[in-house]
């Protein structure tokens, strides 16, 4: 794991309940226990299905929903210490869904110019300067800067999304699934773009993905999460090359290229209910190893071959 001095980001212990309904006492888990580490100018991938709760992480890095337990750092400094309005110039997101994430009735350099305008550090001319400047190393010329939303495509909206989350120079961008509603000829150009600015700005990003193959291209290392659970963290290299839990595994096997996964539920069987969590191994209604243990006893977290994993039979 990185050592302390590089880390941008960190979660210790993350849990996140839900009230199932106001009228009914029960809670529901989404996320249990979440722990990860965020190095500089490095990319951890966090992969798993729909459901599994990553982007609900995202929207508790991100300051927009609570954690009900855990604790969480942005530069060795914890999130409660530091004053919303020093936060939220560090850590930026950019959404899957770039059309919804665009105010319609805005072009787009007034769009990219926003969150510079609402940080109040420079005029509001220096302001569009900077947006202008920022459009263009996104790949969207003068041609592009007064036009609407509906006017682009896809892959042009989201660099729109990319221009407004880097023009504030954050530390750290998270990226929610960004380019899985993108044809696969665009993708590669969004993952590239981002590698560039990455390098350019010395960007940290967090990638949320249900897409190994997106994630392994850009990301140094992974979490692998499953029912609200980290089931393996590790290395790229290590968890792409050797997974060792059952469902990084299966993620791996129905993942051979970029863009060619658009089912979410990629692992046979059916996830279960947050209203009736499995015993045991979360995994065990879906695993193909599962033993008696398994529907028994929760498997900790601990170190297998240079990464962590949570399975009884490892
Ligand atoms: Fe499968 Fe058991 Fe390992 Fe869970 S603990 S992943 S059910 S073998």
């Amino acid at each position: 794991m990185p050592s302390s001095v590089e880390l941008v980001l960190e979660a210790r212990n993350i849990v996140k309940r839900y009230r199932s309904s106001a009228s009914n006492r029960r809670s529901i888990t989404v996320l249990d226990g979440i722990s990860c580490q965020l190095t500089r100018q490095q990319t951890l991938g966090i992969i798993g299905e729909s459901g599994c709760g990553k982007s609900t992480l995202a929207k508790i890095f991100m300051q927009i929903e609570p954690a009900s337990a855990g604790e969480l750092l942005i530069d060795g400094q914890r999130y409660q210490e530091l004053p919303l309005a020093d936060f939220r110039p560090k850590i930026q997101m950019i959404f899957q869904d770039c059309y919804s994430s665009l105010n319609p009735r805005k072009k787009a350099l007034n769009i990219v110019a926003e969150p510079l305008i609402v940080a109040g550090k420079y005029s509001k001319e220096e302001c569009f300067v900077r947006a202008q400047d920022t459009l263009s190393q996104v790949g969207l010329s003068r041609e592009y800067w007064h036009r609407y939303p509906h006017m682009f495509s896809g892959g042009q909206r989201q660099r729109i999304g990319i221009a407004r989350a880097i023009i504030t120079r954050p530390q750290i961008v998270i990226c929610d699934e960004p380019v899985s509603a993108l044809d696969i000829s665009v993708q590669a150009q969004i993952i590239n773009l981002l590698l560039e600015l990455q390098e350019n700005y010395q960007l940290s990003y967090l990638v949320i993905s249900h897409d190994l193959a997106v994630v392994s291209h850009v990301a140094n290392t992974i979490l692998v999460m499953y029912f609200g659970k980290v089931v393996e963290y590790g290395s790229v290299e290590e968890i792409f090359n050797r997974p060792q839990h059952p469902y990084s595994k299966a993620l791996l096997d129905s993942t051979l290229t970029i863009g060619r996964q658009k089912d979410r539920h990629i692992v046979s069987g059916d996830i279960p209910s947050l209203y009736d969590p499995p015993s045991g191994c979360v995994f065990h209604s879906r695993c193909p190893l599962v033993q008696d243990i398994c529907k028994q006893q929760v498997p900790e977290l601990r170190s297998v071959q240079g990464r962590q994993v949570a399975c009884h039979l490892l």
